[in-house]
């Protein structure tokens, strides 16, 4: 496994594997840049192919990271962890415990919190043996906990943001939105959407899950194969990465993909196949940074819980400026956002 070689590797700043034989923890922390402050982004537990493929993800996480937090215009560097899920993972407490230590190892260059597969309660068992931790129990009134539920408020209020630039619209009711992976974070923007009046159409892994948003929010169930080519107003997509590609974009019959997953684009390039498309992108790292504003109160503790859900709606007034600056230079909205977050990181 070669890390500097990575395809994914940009003058990261600092990797480190993490084994501990014991607990049987296997994991990887990436710190792309600490110039804006703690390294800071969400703890991964998935089930990787291979260690370059975990490296990989990784690697290109906390590089997202690093630009979320700039375009947020958080005191926050850019950092991820990912756990492996091998074959004789059990996820002990003993595990989470350990995957704390390496963390304080660090001592403050990397704050971790909640990503896919993680929950509050994981984040309280890693909290044992350290204190760089984020996504805790929030205090009376203070920011903090889940940080899903935030993200997807950015999300649909991004969402809001693109049918009004590129559709007209005032809003999304009527409107149909087909939302890949009803987790934590596609759950509640099923929730959001459907409150205002939006038709959903979902598909999981999970049917359990997608069980639960036909019931509660009427949504109509389609394949894994199938959902992001389903003909539909908008894509959100809200599970895993690379699903835009030179294969999946010819397929597309939406104009509009505004989701919350991280690094939807298989490579920069897809950006502009996007655009030549006709299909308006908003970058998923600044659509999805509801979450991360959330983590950063509850850190630093200066947000209450009203002042950070008028932080997150900015996302909305945020995209829009994106979008107004593609349309005007002719460049997709990944290279402006891209171009806009390496200046912030640049001028600190
Ligand atoms: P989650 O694990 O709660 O949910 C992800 C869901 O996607 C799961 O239900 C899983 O079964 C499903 N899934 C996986 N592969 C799929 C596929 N091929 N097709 C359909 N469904 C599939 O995770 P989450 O916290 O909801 O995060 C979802 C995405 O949003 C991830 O990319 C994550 O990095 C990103 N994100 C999350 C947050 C947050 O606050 N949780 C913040 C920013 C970005």
């Amino acid at each position: 496994m070669a890390a500097f070689e990575n395809s994914a590797f940009d003058n990261h700043e600092r990797v480190v594997f993490c084994n501990d034989k014991k607990s049987g923890l296997k994991a990887i922390i990436a710190i792309h840049s600490t110039t804006l402050g703690p390294a800071a982004g969400g703890c991964r537990l998935w089930s990787y192919e291979s260690d370059d493929a975990a490296l990989t993800d990784v690697l290109r996480l906390s590089q997202g990271m690093s630009y979320k937090n700039a375009m947020a215009g958080l005191n926050f560097g850019g950092g991820k962890a990912v756990i492996m899920k091998t074959p004789d993972f059990d996820g002990s407490d003993a595990l989470y415990e350990k995957f704390g230590e390496f963390v304080d190892q660090l001592q403050g260059d990397y704050v971790t919190a909640e990503d896919v597969g993680m929950s509050v309660s994981i984040m309280q068992t890693i909290g044992r043996s350290t204190k760089y931790v984020s996504g805790l129990p929030p205090k009376e009134g203070r920011a903090g906990g889940d940080p899903s539920p935030k993200t997807s408020w950015g999300i649909f209020k991004g969402i809001d943001a693109a049918v009004r630039f590129k559709l007209g619209r005032e809003n999304v009711e009527d409107l149909t939105v087909a939302v890949q992976g009803v987790g934590h974070v596609g759950y509640y923007l099923s929730k959001y959407l459907s409150e205002a009046g939006a038709k959903l159409v979902v598909a999981d892994i999970d049917e359990q899950r997608v069980r639960r948003v036909c019931d509660e929010f009427g949504a109509v169930a389609s394949s894994l194969d199938d959902i992001l080519f389903e003909s539909v107003d908008v894509v959100a997509p809200c599970a895993l990465g690379a699903i835009l590609s030179e294969h999946s974009i010819p397929r597309l019959r939406t104009e509009i993909v505004a989701g919350g997953a991280n690094n939807q684009l298989a490579v920069g390039a897809d950006g502009q196949r996007l655009s030549d498309a006709g299909i308006l992108y908003a970058p998923d790292y600044v659509i999805n940074g509801g979450g991360i504003i959330n983590v950063s109160s509850e850190y630093y503790g200066d947000l209450d819980e009203e002042e950070v859900m008028e932080s997150v709606a900015q996302i909305g007034p945020r995209l829009t400026g994106i979008f107004e600056e593609a349309a005007a230079t002719g460049k997709p909205t990944n290279v402006i956002a891209d171009t806009m977050a390496q200046k912030i990181i640049a001028a600190a």
